[in-house]
């Protein structure tokens, strides 16, 4: 007899596709842990299916003729079908681009401001040592006033 899916709200029928729980202790477990919202009966575990819709592309080996669930393959639930998954994936992509958009940006700020920090510093070596020179010229100017006043 083919059962429906065991996951909550799941919009599947009987003749969807669907997976018998592992028979591996561990792997049974990670699934079991990953459907909790089921609350699944452990000792009727070998009736219940997961239909293919709380697997990924990626659980299945590649057999084009036979979609054959790999070992490693854990459901997930969604409270929706895969269909809005893959938007959401692609939303968190999309935001992901922009960060890095935004990322790069901020970078190149930096090393323009780091451009213009270096002109600041070397403005202010150039006017410190225009300073410099005044001074110099100033005392000289100082001394030349004093050596041709009369002494008293
Ligand atoms: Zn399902």
């Amino acid at each position: 007899m083919v059962r429906k899916c065991c996951v909550p709200e799941c919009s599947s029928t009987p003749t969807t596709p669907s997976h018998k729980f592992p028979k591996e202790k561990q792997r049974q477990e990670e699934w079991l842990d990953v459907l909790k919202e089921a609350n699944i009966n452990v000792n009727e575990i070998h009736k219940l299916r997961v239909c293919y819709k709380h697997f990924v592309e990626n659980d299945y080996t590649c057999n084009p003729r036979l979609r054959i669930l790999k070992s490693t393959a854990i459901p997930f639930i969604k409270k929706h079908d895969p269909q809005i998954y893959c938007e959401e994936q692609q939303q968190n992509n999309d935001v992901l681009i922009q960060l890095e958009r935004h990322e790069a940006e901020i970078f190149k700020n930096q090393e323009v401001l780091s451009l213009h920090s270096e002109e600041i510093l070397q403005t202010r070596l150039t006017m410190e040592q225009n300073i410099k020179k005044i001074q110099e010229q100033l005392d000289e100017h100082i001394k030349a006033t004093c050596k041709s006043r009369p002494e008293l």
